[in-house]
């Protein structure tokens, strides 16, 4: 695997590959490190897809509202390349800040449509503004045939394809499904911050998204998120802060258990952790 800090080398290189190899796709795998099976998911979806894999590992303040929150943000950096080599990723971009960002970087706003002010959005403000913001650095420099997101931040999925469109941008955009714990948690780098019995016990998410599927057509949406909101609530120190069931495209809430194509958003606080998940409502 070879390691790159700069755009420009990195982009020489990836000029170098185009024209010396016959019309490889160009996979691109954007993280902020502390990487675990869900990420090397990615890693092998892009693998699979294309001849060239590009992963980034980018703490990326624009993204972060509380500065605790992006000092205490794990950086096992030497434990993420040994991954990334085992996982036959090609090539890793590791840039700084200011490489990111440089002083004359202007921060851009774009028009989402308000998906940046949801759920998430809500408690996060500026939040998907800033990874909006590295996400166009990224895509409109290295420019990949296709760039791969995890079905977890399913907010996140929406609010990118959003941005390919405004910024017209390319690149294909891959969503790979949720990879979870043996438990049913989704896998995330923030479960390490969870006690062991917290992480054991947080299995009680997927059930609520479960309860969910199994109940909204007959008892209808409404009914069935008090279903979840009493098995939630009969956790000590789990707070539901927002369970949603939406259009999968537009995430425009939906209260008519006719509608097609629901995906359910769940984020619950539990031992200080924020835990997100989502399902796809089948029919
Ligand atoms: P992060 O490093 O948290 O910014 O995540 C980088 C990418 O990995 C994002 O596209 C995430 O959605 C994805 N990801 C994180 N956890 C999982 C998971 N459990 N399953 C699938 N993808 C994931």
């Amino acid at each position: 695997m070879v390691i790159f800090r700069q755009f420009e080398t990195l982009l020489k290189h990836l000029y170098f590959l185009k024209k010396t190899t016959n019309g490889l796709g160009f996979g691109f795998v954007p993280t902020m490190g502390a990487l675990h099976e869900g990420h090397l998911s990615l890693i092998r979806a892009s693998r699979r897809e294309c001849g060239v894999t590009i992963c980034s590992i980018f703490v990326n303040p624009a993204q972060f509202g509380d500065s605790n929150d992006l000092e205490e943000y794990p950086k096992p950096i030497e434990q993420d390349i040994e991954l990334l080599v085992k996982n036959a990723c090609d090539i890793l971009f590791l840039p700084s800040v200011e490489e990111v960002y440089p002083v004359d970087y202007v921060n851009q706003c774009y028009d989402l449509n308000g998906l940046d002010l949801r759920f998430e959005g809500k408690s996060r403000p500026g939040h998907f503004q800033g990874v909006c913001n590295v996400i166009y650095r990224f895509l409109s420099l290295i420019k990949p045939d296709f760039a791969y997101f995890g079905q977890k931040d399913y907010q996140q999925t929406v609010v990118i394809k959003r941005l390919t469109e405004v910024a017209q941008l390319n690149t294909i955009i891959r969503v790979v499904p949720i990879v979870r714990e043996s438990n049913g948690l989704a896998m995330s780098s923030r479960n390490i911050r969870l006690s062991a019995s917290g992480r054991n016990k947080a299995s009680f998410i997927l059930e609520g998204l479960e309860i969910l599927q199994k109940n909204f057509r007959v008892q209808g949406i409404s009914k069935a998120i008090d279903l979840v909101s009493w098995h939630i609530a009969s956790f000590e120190g789990a707070e539901l802060d927002y369970l949603i069931v939406a259009d999968s495209t537009s995430l425009k809430e939906v209260k008519d258990e006719e509608h097609t194509d629901l995906v359910a958003l769940i984020a619950v606080n539990y031992e200080g952790v924020h835990l997100l998940d989502n399902m796809i409502l089948s029919q």
